[in-house]
């Protein structure tokens, strides 16, 4: 790999390497296979699910799972506007529609108070409101406690996001296991991978048993082929189980050098003001990525500035999720915005957080931060 410091970096080792080898060994090379269950089976203990569909990515996990709660043509579906593209795009893999709402300014998960007044004003239109898929932001879980009883009261199945948050959780409840179903990502950026993966999570078992058919191109238990109805091909391989289960062994370690990453970088901007971390009061985070916005009216710099600055010292960056209402991909679709996720993606920087990061690539983000307040300092004392 290159000298670049990456945003969030795959973080592979020898335990990775001898659970791969044995996989390969076992002769198991195929969406079949011991690791694939096992894995499945350790995912839903941690989440605290009765089971688990593992699958080959998140998008695909998010597509069964609006299936598995019965999202069908025509239906709306509730999706955040600051989130990754996945998850409206499962929206309209099913052909339904999806309707944005915005974010809480300081987590960026959804606005419980907008999300309510969206649901009065579809049901007042007597629309058909499939699900809602509020999405973990950065690895923090969105308000639960305020946004279930909404979702319940209306009869909207909740359907997770929870691509992000794996090892999270909200008042003693892990990430995955708050809507009737949750989807996990294993993608190479995420808090730990499969180098493309993801899955479903849930109580449910018939839910669950449907995901796993159509994963498998719905394939009958008949000796010849035989299909009823047209399935996928979205089953994970058993090779990529076995990376999976030993990132899993790893997961709370790779967490807790997150941790530490986000607490380094609370403390080098405690004293600038207009700096603040998103997400900040949540203890239960993963802290997959600790984002931070810049308020340019009392720091005198931009987050563009900061960003353009540690790309000089070869840092990557990345500007937050640019929303879904802003996206040609969704021009013309509806949305109940307050503005909050717009001055995300205008003023917010994600900072290199990943958990394979060296001691050496360590002091060259902060040392490079330092150097960038330090000069920003003199300027503005002149
Ligand atoms: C990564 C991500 C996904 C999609 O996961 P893939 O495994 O890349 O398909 C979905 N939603 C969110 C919020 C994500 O960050």
């Amino acid at each position: 790999m290159s000298d670049t410091v990456h945003l969030s970096s795959p973080d592979i080792g020898p335990l990775e390497e001898s659970y791969l080898v044995a996989a390969l060994r076992s002769g198991w090379v195929a969406p079949v296979g011991p690791d694939l269950l096992a894995f499945e089976r350790a995912v839903a203990e941690r989440v605290g699910t009765g089971g688990a569909v593992a699958v080959n990515s998140g998008t695909a996990a998010l597509h069964l799972a609006l299936l598995g709660v019965g999202v069908g043509p025509g239906d709306v579906v509730i999706v955040p506007t600051l989130t990754f593209i996945a998850t409206a795009n499962a929206v309209r893999y099913i052909g339904a529609r999806p309707v944005f709402v915005d974010c809480d300014p300081r987590t960026g998960n959804v606005d419980v108070d907008v999300v309510d007044e969206l649901v009065r004003r579809l049901r007042s239109r007597g629309e058909r409101v499939g699900a809602i898929i509020p999405v973990d932001m950065f690895g923090s879980c969105a308000d639960y406690t305020r946004l279930t009883p909404v979702c319940a009261e209306a009869g909207i199945p909740l359907v997770e996001d929870a691509a992000e948050a794996l090892g999270a959780s909200h008042r003693g409840r892990p990430a995955g296991s708050f809507g009737r179903v949750g989807a996990l990502s294993f993608n190479g950026n995420k808090i730990m991978t499969t180098s493309g993966g993801g899955m479903l999570v849930s109580d449910d078992t018939a839910l669950l048993a449907r995901a796993r058919h159509l994963a498998t191109q719905a394939r009958e238990p008949t000796p010849h082929y035989e299909h009823r109805e047209t399935g996928y091909n979205y089953r994970l391989s058993n090779l990529l189980a076995a990376l999976g289960r030993a990132q899993l062994v790893r997961l709370d370690g790779m967490i807790a050098r997150r941790r530490q990453l986000r607490d380094q970088y609370a403390k080098v901007f405690a004293p600038v003001p207009g700096v603040e971390l998103v997400g900040a009061e949540d203890a239960d985070s993963n802290c997959w990525l600790t984002v931070i916005t810049v308020d340019e009216e009392q720091c005198g710099w931009r987050a563009a500035d900061l960003a353009a600055h540690l790309a000089t010292r070869s840092i990557e960056t990345r500007p937050v999720w640019n929303p879904m209402h802003r996206q040609p991909v969704f021009a013309g679709a509806e949305s109940l915005l307050t503005g909050a996720a717009d001055r995300l993606f205008d003023h917010g920087l994600a900072l290199p957080s990943g958990s394979a990061l060296t001691e050496p690539q360590v002091g060259q983000v902060f040392g490079a931060i330092d150097d960038f307040l330090a000069r920003r300092a003199v300027v503005g004392a002149a």
